[in-house]
Order: C-alpha cells, then structure tokens, then sequence
C-alpha cells in the first residue's frame, strides 16, 4: 500500500476509475462548488429539493481526484 491517508477500499475504487477517464472526468465536471457561494456540491443535492447537500470538496469529487491522480501517475514499464 503506498504512503496515504486514503483508507483502503477508496484506493481500490479510485483505480478502477482511474482506467476509465471519462467518467472521473465527468464527476470532477459535476461535482463543483455551487454557484451561490454556499461552500456545497451542486450534484450532490438534498434528495427531493435539488439544492446543494454535501459540503465540497464532496467524497464523489475527492474519489474522481484520486482517480485522475492515479491515471497521470507515471508507471514503470508502460509502454508509451
Ligand atoms: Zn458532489
């Protein structure tokens, strides 16, 4: 396990993200801070309202950044 403070089942749900650039691109395209300045996600919103719910940077925002990390992570022996 490499040096982190991200708990395990994060790393591994990160790495399969992180082969699939579309979609932790689209979620890092979502889940931005609202346009109102309330410091919340604007996709992550209360159920049934379609306000802004969790508090951002939200955990699908942290998860897709962990992913694109992992994706632009240089890697011994790839061949490009
Ligand atoms: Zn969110």
């Amino acid at each position: 396990m490499p040096n982190s403070t991200e708990p395990a089942p994060w790393i591994a749900l990160a790495e399969i993200l992180a082969v699939m650039p579309d979609v932790y691109r689209r979620l890092l395209d979502d889940h931005t801070p609202a346009a109102n300045g309330c410091g919340r996600c604007r996709a992550c919103t209360v159920p049934g309202t379609g306000s802004p719910g969790a508090v951002w940077p939200c955990s699908m925002h942290q998860l897709a950044v962990l992913a694109r990390k992992i994706h632009d992570r240089p890697l011994r022996g790839r061949a490009e």
